[in-house]
């Protein structure tokens, strides 16, 4: 086995501490990863407060995992040592139901394996970035474009793709108007690659301070929600509507914003239920769906689609002791725009 240091939480809502445990030797198709980078999701602290249900501990979290491959298995054929490599929200799904046979691993009918705060097919807990070695399987493992940098790349393992798949299945690009809800790690992704997909990208967000950085990012309109006025404006305006949006909010509003035949998909994940009145529904024929992550192949298409035009994260990297503080900024929407861990810092 393989020794690694990490940062834990030893119960839910708990401050994570340095945690000690191991690594499985890499198997015939498996690499060892040694992380240089691991991004902050929003979801990482949906899951430490077990706010979703099904948390189990010690938890190391972390899904937005860089580094470089230090060992191979004897049959891998996609990696060697030396290579820049990621891995984000899962590592393994069963391989043989439509979805993973699809490339829609994230919707394996059999549960695909989490990052961290799964259960590996032997029986292990997974445990995710936050530390300093992870052992995967080949065919679950992202390569990072020689031109891209480790730590600005971290977040796209997780808030890029989340973002990418929507705006790819919902067809953003020219003469679409796309409204990005929530200007966070999630946000700040999508109004980058819709941008760069060609589409009018406007941003709803708390208030206006964080329009400049958003007019940087390729938003071409920035409106505040604290502000009436932008629901009476906007009434029917867009083709598209990302929400990022990370507690309950006012769905209705929201929806009335939508042109006919137009789509909100929801990413964020509130810890509540929402209520919604069908009237928002009916009136333009909108409809209202989800989307989660993405598959291993449109992960990487995402990664080349960055690489091929130079579209990386907004970081803030910080110490792993910084992590308490990271969270709490992270809750007051006061992140810009992603939170890196460097990883040399547990040492
Ligand atoms: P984040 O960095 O905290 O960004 C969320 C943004 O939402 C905030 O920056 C803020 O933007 C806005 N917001 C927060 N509270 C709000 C409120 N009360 N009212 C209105 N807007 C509010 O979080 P993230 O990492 O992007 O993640 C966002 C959500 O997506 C989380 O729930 C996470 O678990 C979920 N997620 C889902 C998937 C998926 O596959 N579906 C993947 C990853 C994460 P403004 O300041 O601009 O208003
Ligand atoms: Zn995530
Ligand atoms: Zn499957």
């Amino acid at each position: 086995m393989i020794q690694v240091i990490g940062y834990a939480a030893n119960q839910a809502k708990a401050q994570l501490t340095p945690y000690s445990f191991e690594r499985r030797e890499p198997k015939e198709h498996d690499i060892l990863i040694d992380i240089q980078y691991c991004g902050i999701c929003h979801t990482d602290i949906h899951q430490v407060n077990n706010e979703w249900g099904g948390s189990t501990y010690p938890m190391v979290p972390g899904h937005e995992i860089v580094g470089i491959v230090s060992k191979v298995g004897s049959k891998v054929t996609k990696y060697k040592i030396g290579d820049k490599v990621g891995v984000g929200c899962f590592v393994d799904s069963c391989r043989t139901c439509t979805p993973c046979k699809n490339g829609l691993e994230q919707y394996c009918t059999n549960g695909m394996v989490t990052t961290y705060n799964g259960v590996e097919k032997d029986g292990t807990a997974t445990q995710g970035g936050y530390s300093s070695k992870i052992t995967v399987d080949e065919n679950y493992v992202l390569k990072i474009p020689d031109n891209m940098s480790l730590d600005r790349t971290a977040p796209l393992l997780c808030a890029g793709i989340t973002l990418y798949s929507p705006l790819m299945h919902w067809k953003a690009g020219p003469g679409k108007k796309i409204a990005i809800i929530g200007l966070g790690g999630l946000g700040h992704m999508g109004v980058k690659i819709a941008h760069a997909l060609g589409a009018e990208v406007s941003v709803l967000s708390h208030s206006l301070r964080k329009l400049p950085d958003g007019k940087k990012m390729g938003a071409d309109h920035f409106y505040a929600t604290s502000d009436p006025e932008t629901f009476v404006k906007l009434q029917g305006y867009f083709d598209l509507i990302v929400s990022t949006v990370s507690t309950d909010f006012d769905l209705n509003q929201f929806l009335n914003l939508l042109t006919l035949d137009g789509t909100m998909v929801q990413v964020g994940l509130p810890e509540k239920e929402t209520t919604m009145n069908f009237a928002s529904l009916i009136g333009n024929r909108r409809s209202l769906s989800g989307s989660l992550i993405g598959g291993i192949k449109e992960t990487q298409e995402m990664l080349n689609f960055c690489s091929q035009n130079n579209i990386a994260s907004d970081i803030e990297i910080i110490s792993i002791q910084e992590i308490g503080e990271a969270y709490k900024r992270i809750l007051n929407s006061d992140v810009r725009y992603r939170f890196v861990i460097d990883i040399k810092s547990l040492q």
